[in-house]
């Protein structure tokens, strides 16, 4: 289910400005703001403007290639494309999504853990 705004999403509402959450990259469809509580120097997080609930109910090819486009423009953006870095979407309670709105978390800048989990 996807709806454009969701009254009840912080996600929805930082992209709206409610808080002037600074915006690390934008476009028509999607935007990119830093992690509240960072796991690395670089942890940004790119989302839909409009609310998609997770993964599960993107249907859109166009912005899915939004999205993963604006990933690896951050990465570039924060000089972490030649050293590297992690693209990861949690979708649904087994991956412990905690916000109930399509983000990618575009982690790097130090040398990241093995593996997925
Ligand atoms: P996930 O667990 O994959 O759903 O990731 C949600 C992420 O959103 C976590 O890394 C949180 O730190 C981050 N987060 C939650 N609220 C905010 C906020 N207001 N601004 C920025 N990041 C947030």
């Amino acid at each position: 289910m996807s709806a454009a705004f969701d009254e009840t999403c912080i996600f929805c509402k930082i992209g709206r400005g409610d808080f002037g959450t600074e915006f690390v990259s934008e476009s028509d469809r999607c935007l990119a703001f830093r992690d509240i509580d960072p796991k690395a120097p670089v942890h940004v997080l790119i989302i839909p403007r409009d609310h998609v609930r997770s993964l599960a109910d993107l249907n859109d090819p166009d912005l899915a290639a939004d999205l993963l486009h604006m990933c690896g423009e951050v990465a570039r953006r924060e000089h972490v494309d030649q050293s590297g870095y992690r693209v990861i979407s949690n979708a649904g309670e087994d991956a412990r999504q905690s916000v109930d709105h399509l983000h990618f978390h575009v982690i790097g800048g130090r040398q990241l853990g093995i593996g997925v989990e």
